[in-house]
């Protein structure tokens, strides 16, 4: 094996990476007077970074709410699959078998997702329409508390102490019959132990941090990283909140954080959400900046980490910091594979 360091990171990304977090249809939405916004913004990132597989996550932000939350959710759907189908380059995938198909067509493949249930209201006859146009993977809640429950707050405590409603349940319940796979990112902790109380599935949280390093409720501790473990769940690694402070927000940093979650429940437990943000925040007026950092926290971005065409920097960081070629696979596609296998 004596390949330079180049070599086996294009070797390793030959099967693609796969990203379970991504706020793509919101980004699409607000772009939505331009054509080709996939194509333009965000294939050449792709192709750079071999990014294989997306979690395209629906989310609708609190200015839309109430009102216009379904619509704006199905305006988001319609533009992926528009955008989808402007180009050959991708494919929305509903099955694990279209997975596959579309990575051995070397397309990129959308899988749907929904970050918070606003757009369900208190309706369950509305999951049934988001799984038929394709959402495959449901996290009850943003930072918010909506009809279903409550999101984790970003201080180290005050997150609800209340669990799921009975709305809540029906939907988690509901997703387990359908194969909808259920995220665990964000809710608050009484919300999470409830949910695995709930279910029989393996569990994810497709974008979260570990406590151990970034103290706030919306991060994962480590009695809720064994949960996950315990019922052979996947962690996905987020790039946003490694650090409190912008200076260790660092990418190995990033790699301290997959190592903590290896050294508790094995390597089998975690994938990437990598949650890129920077090219949204950008867009954003200083004003609605500061509202962010008011509301939740300023955001800091690994330099080296803040676009998918930075992935082999993450490999050529793993490598460096001694995970094998077998570990490096799994964290990259490998348990985020194993998932869709047994639920979709
Ligand atoms: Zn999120």
């Amino acid at each position: 094996m004596n390949d330079s360091i180049e070599e086996r990171i294009a070797r390793l990304h030959v099967g693609g990476i796969i990203d379970m977090h991504f706020d793509l249809p919101m980004d699409l939405y607000e772009k939505r007077q331009r054509r080709d916004v996939l194509e333009t913004d965000f294939l050449p990132e792709f192709e750079a970074g071999n990014i294989s597989v997306v979690g395209a996550a629906i989310y609708v932000e609190d200015r839309y709410l109430p009102e216009a939350g379904l619509r704006v959710a199905l305006d988001q759907v319609a533009r992926l699959y528009a955008e989808t189908a402007a180009s050959e380059r991708f494919a929305i995938c509903k099955s694990y078998r279209e997975i596959q198909a579309a990575r051995e067509m070397d397309n990129i493949a959308f899988l749907m997702t929904m970050e918070g249930v606003e757009p369900l209201g208190t309706d369950l006859n509305q999951l049934r329409v988001f799984y038929e146009l394709g959402v495959r993977a449901i996290g009850l809640t943003h930072a918010r508390t909506n009809a279903a429950g409550h999101g984790g707050v970003f201080a180290a405590s005050g997150s609800s102490a209340e669990g799921l409603t009975p709305f809540g349940r029906e939907v988690v319940c509901q997703c387990e019959a359908l194969g909808v796979i259920i995220d665990l990112a964000h809710i608050n902790p009484a919300g999470f132990e409830e949910i695995l109380s709930i279910t029989t599935k393996p569990p994810i949280v497709s974008h979260t941090n570990v406590r151990q390093y970034y103290d706030i409720e919306r991060n994962i501790s480590d009695g809720q990283i064994r949960m996950i473990g315990d019922r052979r769940g996947v962690i996905g690694v987020n790039s946003i909140l490694v650090s409190p402070r912008e200076e260790e927000s660092t990418l190995d940093k990033y790699v301290d954080h997959i190592a903590h979650i290896a050294n508790l429940i094995g390597i089998d437990g975690i994938g990437i959400g990598f949650d890129f943000f920077e090219f949204i925040y950008r867009q954003w007026s200083e004003t609605r900046q500061k509202e962010l950092a008011a509301k939740f926290t300023t955001p800091h971005f690994i330099p080296d980490l803040t676009n998918h065409s930075h992935s082999r920097n993450l490999t050529r960081k793993l490598i460096e910091r001694g995970f094998s070629d077998s570990d490096i696979e799994k964290i990259l596609r490998g348990n985020w594979l194993r998932i869709f296998e047994q639920i979709l």
